[in-house]
C-alpha cells in the first residue's frame, strides 16, 4: 500500500517554522490516523504499542502536526529525544550536507571527523576535568550494555547492582538491569546473570530517609549481598525516567559515588534521559555535585536522529581490547554531525538555561494543582524533567487509573502527554526546550483542567 490513497491534510515541512497553535480540525484521532492505525495493526507487531494514535507528518518548536491536519502540543518530546525541537534548523543543514557526502565507511573500517568531533565535544561536556573517552553506539540500552562491558573489563569482576524503579532498556542485559516487569520484562526471561537491586531513595515512600541514611541503607545491602570484591559495577540513573522523576534527597548519590570510588567499583551515571541541558545543567550529575566514571548519553543528543555514547574515566575506558567495542553502525556520520549540531545549538541558544525557565513555569502551575487538590501528593523533578505523582489521597496509595484518564483526556484536547512510574501513577513533562511560553501554559491548562474532571 503507498500514501497515494492514504490523504494528507497537512504540511509536509516541519521545523521551528511550523505555526505554534493548538489547532484541532478534527476528533483525536482523525479518520485518517483511525485508517492508518488499522493498516499499523495488519502490518505491525501487536508489541510495539503507541501512546497517542495520531499518525505524524509534521513537526517543530512546540507542536507535532497530524495526517488529518490536528496541530497538538508535544509535551514529550518522543521521551526527551528532540531537547533543541524537531527539525531543528542546524541539525537539518547538518544531515541534509552529509546525507549528500557519504552516508557509512563503518568508523572501525574506515574513521572519519565527525565520530571525533563528537567524543571530543563529549569529553568536554561531561562533569570532571580528567582524561576521558568516548565510545559511539546507536541506542540508550546499547550504550548501558558497553558501559557493563567496559566496567567489567577493567575492574575484573562481574557483579553489577542497579536500583528499584530503574530503567535502562530492553535488550536482555538491560532488561535485567530494569526493575518493572510489565510491560518491560514480562515472558521475556532468562535474563542475565550476576545482576543484583539496591534500594533507591525515594523520598516521597521511603519514609523521609535522609540521602545519607539511604546510601547507608543501600551500601549494607551490597556489603552483605555481593561484596565489594565481586562488584565491578553500580548503575544509577541520577532522576530516575521511566521509574517515576524519581529525584533522590540530597547526599544519597555523592554517597554512593564516594563508597564505589573507595571500593575499586565503577560508578555508572545512566543520563539517557537526564542528559543534555534537560534537567537546567548540560547534565544532571552536576546538580547532584557527583562526577561519574563512565557516563551514558543518548536521547537528547542528536535532535531525533539515533546516537548513543558512553564517555569516562581513560583508564577504564581504554581497558578492552581493540575490536572489542563498536559495532557496524555505531557513530553513524549523520547521526554524528546532527550530533554536533544539537549539541551547538544547546549552547548557542543557552538552552539549560531555557530549561530552568521551562521549569520555572512548570513547577508554578503544577504546585498549584497540587495545593487545589490532594490527588496530587507531589511535584517533583528538575528543569524541563518535571512529574506529578498521583495518589488516593486517603491511603497514599498509587493511583494508576486517574493517572491515564488524564492522559487520554488530554490527548482528546490535543496535548501529548506521557505517563510513567513503576505503579504508573506518575505524569511527566519533557517539553522540547523549543517550546514557546504560550504553548507550555495552554497544554498545563488542559492537564489541570483533565484533573479537574477525572
Ligand atoms: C530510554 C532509556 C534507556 C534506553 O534507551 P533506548 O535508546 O530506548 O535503548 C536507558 N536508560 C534510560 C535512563 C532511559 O531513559
Amino acid at each position: 500500500m503507498t500514501i497515494v490513497d492514504l490523504p494528507v491534510t497537512a504540511p509536509v515541512t516541519g521545523g521551528p517554522s511550523l505555526p505554534q497553535e493548538r489547532r484541532l480540525v478534527t476528533p483525536i484521532p482523525g479518520p485518517e490516523s483511525r485508517r492508518r492505525m488499522e493498516r499499523k495493526a495488519q502490518a505491525v507487531a501487536a508489541g510495539v504499542g503507541t501512546t497517542i494514535p495520531v499518525f505524524t507528518v509534521a513537526a517543530g518548536g512546540g507542536v507535532l502536526v497530524d495526517v488529518d491536519g490536528n496541530s497538538l502540543i508535544d509535551l514529550g518530546s518522543g521521551i526527551a529525544v528532540t531537547g533543541v525541537g524537531n527539525s531543528a534548523p542546524r541539525v537539518v543543514d547538518a544531515v541534509v550536507a552529509q546525507v549528500a557526502q557519504f552516508t557509512h565507511t563503518c568508523f572501525t573500517i574506515a574513521p572519519y571527523d565527525s565520530y571525533v568531533d563528537v567524543a571530543e565535544a563529549l569529553n568536554r561536556l561531561t562533569p570532571g576535568d580528567h582524561a576521558k573517552r568516548s565510545a559511539l553506539f546507536n541506542s540508550g540500552a546499547e550504550a548501558v550494555e558497553n558501559a557493563v562491558k567496559i566496567a567489567r573489563h577493567y575492574t575484573g569482576k562481574q557483579a553489577v547492582v542497579a536500583f528499584d524503579h530503574a530503567y535502562h532498556g530492553r535488550t536482555n542485559l538491560t532488561m535485567g538491569l530494569t526493575a518493572k516487569n510489565q510491560p518491560y520484562k514480562n515472558g521475556f526471561g532468562p535474563f542475565a546473570p550476576e545482576i543484583y537491586r539496591a534500594p533507591l531513595s525515594y523520598p516521597l515512600r521511603d519514609g523521609g530517609l535522609s540521602g545519607a541514611e539511604a546510601a547507608a541503607r543501600a551500601i549494607l545491602q551490597i556489603e552483605k549481598q555481593i561484596g565489594a570484591a565481586n562488584l565491578a559495577a553500580i548503575i544509577i540513573e541520577p532522576i530516575q525516567g521511566e521509574g517515576g522523576f524519581i529525584v533522590p534527597a540530597d547526599g544519597f548519590l555523592p554517597a554512593l559515588a564516594e563508597w564505589a570510588a573507595a571500593n575499586g567499583v565503577v560508578f555508572i551515571a545512566d543520563e539517557v534521559q537526564t542528559g543534555f541541558a534537560r534537567t537546567g545543567t548540560m547534565f544532571a550529575s552536576e546538580q547532584f555535585g557527583i562526577v561519574p566514571d563512565l557516563i551514558v548519553t543518548a536521547k537528547g543528543i542528536a535532535g531525533g536522529l539515533p546516537l548513543s555514547a558512553v564517555t569516562g574515566r581513560a583508564e577504564i575506558m581504554d581497558a578492552p581490547q581493540v575490536g572489542g567495542l563498536g559495532g557496524t553502525y555505531g557513530g553513524n556520520p549523520l547521526a554524528c554531525v546532527a550530533a554536533l549540531a544539537t549539541i551547538e545549538t544547546y549552547e548557542a541558544e543557552n538552552l539549560a538555561e531555557r530549561a530552568g525557565e521551562i521549569g520555572a513555569i512548570l513547577f508554578e502551575k503544577l504546585e498549584m494543582l497540587r495545593d487545589a487538590d490532594p490527588r496530587v501528593a507531589e511535584v517533583r523533578g528538575r528543569g524541563a524533567m518535571v512529574a506529578i505523582e498521583l495518589v488516593d489521597p486517603a491511603t497514599g496509595d498509587p493511583d494508576a487509573a486517574l493517572a491515564n484518564k488524564v492522559a487520554a483526556a488530554a490527548h482528546a484536547a490535543g496535548v501529548i502527554l506521557l505517563t510513567c512510574g513503576t505503579y504508573g501513577n506518575v505524569i511527566r513533562f519533557l517539553p522540547p526546550l523549543s517550546i514557546p511560553d504560550h504553548l507550555l501554559i495552554e497544554g498545563l491548562d488542559v492537564v489541570a483542567e483533565a484533573v479537574a474532571q477525572a
